[in-house]
């Protein structure tokens, strides 16, 4: 029971009520009972007065003591008080009763006051059923006379009456309270969880299989609302990731496919028994070297593969040194021209300053050949690639550009897009880090991210395209020796 926030909720806010109720219930009982002793003890007092007073009166018109007590407490009359009048030493002269109740001496003779001294005196001391508040004076009725003791006697019963009245009252109306709030709380709390209930309902339904269920919105301003809002928007990632894994999975074994069928048919064409003369080593030379091409290509996109999903699990720890960046400009653009040669396309590259980076050369050169790879691809002979390193602002720009067949305008948005080739046939022609999958502008996008850089496609039509990588300087050194590459 305790495990359920509900019964949880409702408890505390039963609890809490009770203790308030019962501090309240306290102190009004209290104020009360305060009040009525006080309203009592001020009646007994004006009692207590005017005995007094009628006593000296009484004495002063020529009355014996006896009479003038006896006078005394028939003429007064108070209600709900018993009257005495008594001698020093305790001997009762007059009184008058209230039912049961009578005036008795609250304490020995000798020990009353002057000065009005008040008693309670309990149902056993007094025969009575809620026992009585005396209030006693010593007083002095006339020059010379003996003293007397006047004592004015209260009952408490219409006291005790009202304060059990409050006492059923509380009794009755506390319990009623705490039930009703226990109720409307526990109903109350039932309605708040509800969506909470259904959330939870609605999550227990959702797997891999069916991420594009989401968490019913009760109102989507209140904070079980945003909660949803948030867990729908978590849902939503994670959809998301989940198709692109899909669709990864799906490229890949695509574009592995394609290789593997092409080196089984190779073999089993090769390894069929040959109808007439015996096969010759050309035809195996031929086989093979078909074989290798789609080895080369199957090597090219497994590595690449594991590249993206290395980077992706954040496992390709980044093995930073430092180097020169014109070096390697110059480096990659080297191993490009012996390609752009025999391809009969030209290849310019600009003048850069001694260049000192930290960072990763192994990716860095793999993203520049890739760049430069789909230069080369997609130029015809006669064409040009240019490659430019310059500064600005802290950032080094290194652009790849060519004279192209450019990049169709819907596809631009995409080429950067894992497995995404425009031109698949030219794709697979012949480059200088083997042939790719649509995998090498990914790669490029991330090796430049992961040196806090970016890569982009500044532009691209029919005169050719131009790719720009952005690398901030402020994540190597540099020097400022001018020399050309
Ligand atoms: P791939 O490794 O197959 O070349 P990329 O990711 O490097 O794949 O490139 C994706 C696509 O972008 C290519 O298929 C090509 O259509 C297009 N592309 C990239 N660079 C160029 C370029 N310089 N000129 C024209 N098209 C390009």
């Amino acid at each position: 029971m305790f495990d359920s926030v509900r019964s949880r909720l409702t408890l505390w806010h039963v609890a809490v009520l009770a203790l308030v109720l019962l501090v309240f219930s306290a102190g009004i009982y209290w104020l009360l009972e305060h009040n009525l002793q006080a309203r009592t003890d001020a009646s007994v007092e004006a009692a207590l007065k005017a005995m007094e007073h009628l006593l000296a009166y009484e004495r002063a018109e020529g009355d014996t003591e006896l009479e003038a007590a006896r006078n005394t407490v028939v003429e007064l009359r108070y209600p709900q008080m018993a009257l005495a009048v008594y001698t020093t030493d305790g001997r009762l002269l007059a009184e008058t009763r209230y039912g049961s109740s009578r005036a008795v001496l609250p304490a020995a003779s000798d020990e009353i006051p002057d000065q009005a001294g008040y008693y309670t005196l309990s149902d056993t001391d007094t025969a009575t059923e809620e026992g009585l508040r005396v209030g006693a004076k010593r007083v002095t009725p006339a020059a010379g006379a003996a003293p007397n003791i006047v004592v004015a006697a209260h009952s408490l019963e219409q006291i005790s009456e009202e304060l059990r009245a409050l006492r059923q009252v509380f009794m009755l109306a506390v319990p009623l309270a705490l039930f009703l709030s226990g109720l409307s709380g526990w109903f109350l709390t039932r309605q708040s969880l509800a969506p909470i209930v259904a959330m939870a309902e609605r999550a227990e339904q959702i797997s891999a299989a069916s991420l594009s269920q989401r968490l019913p919105v009760a109102n989507p301003r209140d904070e079980l609302g945003r909660m949803a809002v948030t867990f729908n928007n978590l849902l939503s990632r994670l959809e998301q990731a989940f198709t692109q894994q899909r669709q990864f999975m799906a490229d890949a074994s695509h574009e592995l496919r394609t290789p593997l069928h092409v080196i089984r048919t190779a073999a089993e064409v090769t390894l069929e028994p040959p109808q007439g003369s015996e096969r010759e080593a050309r035809e195996y030379h031929e086989a093979l070297s078909m074989v290798n091409d789609q080895a080369r290509r199957l090597t090219r996109i497994v590595e690449d593969m594991f590249t993206l999903a290395r980077a992706d699990a954040g496992q390709r720890a980044m093995e930073y040194g430092d180097l020169y960046l014109d070096e390697l400009l110059l480096d990659t653009a080297r191993a490009a021209t012996i390609l752009a040669a025999s391809k009969g396309i030209s290849v310019e590259i600009g003048p850069a300053q001694e260049t000192l980076f930290r960072g990763d050369e192994g990716l860095l050169r793999q993203m520049l050949l890739n760049l430069l790879d789909n230069a080369l691809k997609h130029t015809p002979s006669g064409g040009r690639v240019s490659v430019q390193m310059a500064q600005h602002d802290e950032v080094y720009e290194i652009s790849v550009s060519d004279t192209g067949t450019g990049i169709p305008a819907e596809a631009q948005p995409h080429i950067f897009d894992r497995f995404y080739r425009s031109d698949k046939a030219r794709s697979r022609s012949e480059t200088i880090n083997g042939a790719g999958a649509g995998l090498g502008l990914a790669i490029a996008r991330w090796v430049a991210e992961a040196h806090s850089g970016s890569l982009t496609l500044l532009r691209s039509d029919a005169g050719g395209s131009v790719f720009s990588v952005a690398l901030p300087a402020s994540h190597g050194a540099q020097n400022k020796n001018q020399h050309s590459l």
